[in-house]
C-alpha cells in the first residue's frame, strides 16, 4: 500500500558510489533525524502527556513503518492509524508497541485486529457491540478508546449516542478481557488558534469524560489534540497528544520559525537533457512558454504520474549549487523542463536538482501548498510513482 517505494539496494550502492548517472532519477529523501528531533519537540510541548504519533497515509507519504520506528525510538508512547490495515501492514513491519486505529467501515477484520494486539477506536453503538463480540472469542487483552464527536461531524459518536455506546462497553469490560482505556475526539479548526469552536469542543470533551466515569468507566489516557493544538494549546494536551504533521516538520499554523520543526522530506531529480533552444521557441505541450532568448533548458524526469501536481506547471523554481532556476512550460505525465539561461553552472545530464529541501533557503513542500491554495498534509501524500524513497538515519 506504499505510495513511494523504497530505493533499491543496487540504487543505494550506485548512489554511495557517486558516479552520477546511476541511482534512482526522483529521491524522496527523509531524515529520520528530522523525525526524531520533532517527536522530542512535541513531547516537550506536551509537558506531562504521552506522545502517539500518527502514521497514517503511510507516514503521510514518508514511510509508515520507518518514521513510526524513529518516533518510538525518539520518545513516543504509541502510533496512531486511520485503518486495519494500516495497523496490521505495521505488525507486518515489526512494529510490536502499542498500535490504535480508528477508521472503520465494517467490523470484518475486528478479530484480526485483536489477534495482533491493535486497540480500536469505537465511534457507534454497532461498533460497540462488534467490538464486544470479537472480544468475547479473543483471549488476550482488548483494548479500546471511544471516539465522540465534538463538533467535527466527521468520526466519532454523535452525542446522542454516547450513552448507549458507553453503555454497551462497560457491560462489555464486566464480562472479561475488555478494557475502555480512554476517550478521544479530533478538533475542526485548532489550525486557527483562536477559534471559538476549539473551546467549545473541549468543553464537551471534558463533558465525555465526565459522562464515561458516570457510566462506569473508568478512562486514564484521555485525548483530544492534533498536531495543531499540541503546538497552540498545551492546556489541552490531557493525558496523550496524537500529532501527525508536525512529525514530519511541517507546521499545521503559520507561525515564523515554525516552533523549532525540521522538515523531515526533500524531493530531488537527476537532470535527463540538457540541450540549446533559440529565440521564439516553445517548450513543453501548448507551447505555453516561450524562449526570449537563446537559452538552455534542463529535462527534469518527474511528471504529475510522479506526485508533481500538473497545476504547479510555470509556477514554480528548483535548484541547483544555490542557484534558482524556473521550470518553464507545462508539466507533463513523465517530465518538465527548466530554464538553465547561459548554463554558466554547467548543469549537464545527470546532475541532480532540488526540487523540495530542508535548508533554510530551500523551497519548500509549504510554498508549494500555498502556491497552489492547498495544504501540506495533501502534497506529502501525493508522492508516487517512479519517485523513490531514502532514509537519512537518525
Ligand atoms: C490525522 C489525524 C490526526 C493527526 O492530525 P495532524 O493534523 O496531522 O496532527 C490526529 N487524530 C486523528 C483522529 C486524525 O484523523
Amino acid at each position: 500500500m506504499s505510495s513511494v517505494q523504497d530505493a533499491g539496494a543496487a540504487d543505494l550502492a550506485a548512489d554511495r558510489v557517486g558516479t552520477k548517472h546511476d541511482g534512482p532519477s526522483i529521491s524522496a529523501t527523509v531524515d529520520l533525524s528530522a523525525i526524531a528531533h520533532n517527536v522530542r519537540l512535541l513531547r516537550a510541548r506536551a509537558g506531562g502527556a504521552a506522545v502517539m504519533t500518527v502514521v497514517k497515509a503511510d507516514g503521510y507519504g514518508h514511510g509508515a513503518a520507518r518514521v513510526a520506528r524513529a518516533a518510538l525510538d525518539a520518545g513516543a508512547s504509541e502510533i496512531g492509524v486511520a485503518t486495519i490495515d494500516e495497523a496490521l501492514e505495521l505488525r507486518a513491519a515489526g512494529i510490536h508497541e502499542p498500535i490504535l486505529a480508528w477508521l472503520h467501515s465494517s467490523s470484518g477484520q475486528f478479530a484480526d485486529a485483536l489477534a495482533s494486539d491493535i486497540a480500536l477506536g469505537v465511534s457507534s453503538i454497532e461498533q460497540a457491540r462488534a467490538v464486544r463480540a470479537a472480544a468475547r472469542a479473543h483471549s488476550g487483552p482488548v483494548r479500546v478508546d471511544i471516539k465522540l464527536d465534538t463538533g467535527l461531524s466527521r468520526g466519532g459518536a454523535p452525542a446522542s449516542e454516547w450513552s448507549a455506546v458507553m453503555d454497551e462497553l462497560a457491560d462489555a469490560e464486566a464480562e472479561g478481557p475488555l478494557r475502555v482505556r480512554g476517550v478521544f475526539s479530533h478538533l475542526a479548526c485548532a489550525d486557527e488558534p483562536g477559534h471559538p469552536s476549539i473551546d467549545r469542543q473541549a468543553a464537551l470533551f471534558r463533558g465525555g469524560i465526565a459522562l464515561a466515569g458516570a457510566r462506569g468507566l473508568t478512562p486514564t489516557v484521555n485525548h483530544l489534540a492534533n498536531s495543531a493544538a499540541t503546538l497552540t494549546r498545551p492546556d489541552l494536551a490531557f493525558d496523550l497528544v496524537r500529532p501527525g504533521l508536525a512529525t514530519y516538520g511541517l507546521s499545521p499554523v503559520s507561525e515564523p520559525g515554525d516552533f523549532g520543526l525540521r522538515a523531515a522530506l526533500g524531493l530531488t531529480a537527476r537532470l535527463a537533457l540538457v540541450k540549446p533552444v533559440a529565440t521564439g521557441e516553445g517548450a513543453s505541450y501548448g507551447h505555453r512558454w516561450l524562449a526570449e532568448r537563446d537559452t538552455t533548458l534542463g529535462l527534469v524526469p518527474m511528471g504529475y504520474a510522479d506526485g508533481l501536481p500538473r497545476a504547479l506547471s510555470g509556477r514554480f523554481t528548483v535548484q541547483a549549487n544555490g542557484v534558482d532556476y524556473p521550470a518553464v512550460g507545462r508539466i507533463c505525465m513523465d517530465q518538465f523542463v527548466i530554464d538553465l539561461g547561459d548554463n554558466e553552472d554547467a548543469l549537464s545530464a545527470g546532475d541532480t536538482v532540488t526540487l523540495i529541501g530542508s535548508g533554510p533557503d530551500e523551497i519548500t513542500l509549504q510554498q508549494w501548498a500555498e502556491t497552489l491554495d492547498t495544504i501540506s498534509y495533501e502534497l506529502a501524500t501525493l508522492l508516487r510513482g517512479r519517485t523513490r524513497r531514502r532514509y537519512l538515519d537518525a
